[in-house]
């Protein structure tokens, strides 16, 4: 059998595209990643700027949703207090997998300028929920959060279905 594609089979033409399920899947799910629509500090107006007209990250399929019940990504984008952190984890919580954390911003990485003195504020917030990608600087440029939705992008395309992150999670392969 002649396992050489056609010209016509490789764009497409005949209307038929051969691909595998985990790339389709991968591929619809990372042009759809949907943060929960929330800020804690600062780092939030960049975040906010990054949505904006000049930036566009609808462009990307990154779309703000109001509840976590309908969003796959928690953006930490500010210094997460003791206050705040088990509000932060229980929003986490009721994300449905797959779900994923950026951090935005010194404060949400390490606690920022509060790390040695800031007694209210928790020295990382993954010290409370899982973090997939960090955002350095205080604040971030927008291009820098753009920058950790497509390392997030690669992050999803190497996702197999055969082994979701929630099974993993589960399974103790990696952490909850
Ligand atoms: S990292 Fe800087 S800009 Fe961001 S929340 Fe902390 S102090 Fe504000």
């Amino acid at each position: 059998m002649n396992n050489t594609l056609t010209e016509q089979q490789k764009t497409g033409e005949l209307g038929l595209v051969v691909t595998r399920l985990d790339d389709l899947m991968n591929w619809a799910r990372l042009s759809s990643l949907w943060p929960m629509g929330f800020g804690l500090a600062c780092c939030a107006i960049e975040m906010m700027q990054t949505y904006a007209s000049g930036y566009d990250l609808d462009r990307f399929g990154v779309i703000p949703r109001a509840s976590p019940r309908q969003s796959d990504v928690m953006i930490v984008s500010g210094t997460v207090t003791f206050k705040m952190a088990d509000r932060v984890r229980r929003l986490y919580e009721q994300m449905p997998e797959p779900r994923y954390v950026i951090s935005m911003g010194s404060c949400a990485n390490c606690g920022g300028p509060y790390w040695e003195h800031g007694y209210h504020v928790v020295k990382g917030v993954d010290r409370i929920v899982p973090v997939d990608v960090y955002v350095q600087g205080c604040p971030p440029r927008p291009e820098a959060l753009i920058g950790a939705f497509l390392k997030l992008q690669e992050k999803v395309r190497e996702e197999h279905l055969i082994a979701p992150l929630a099974v993993a999670r589960l399974m103790g392969k990696t952490k909850t």
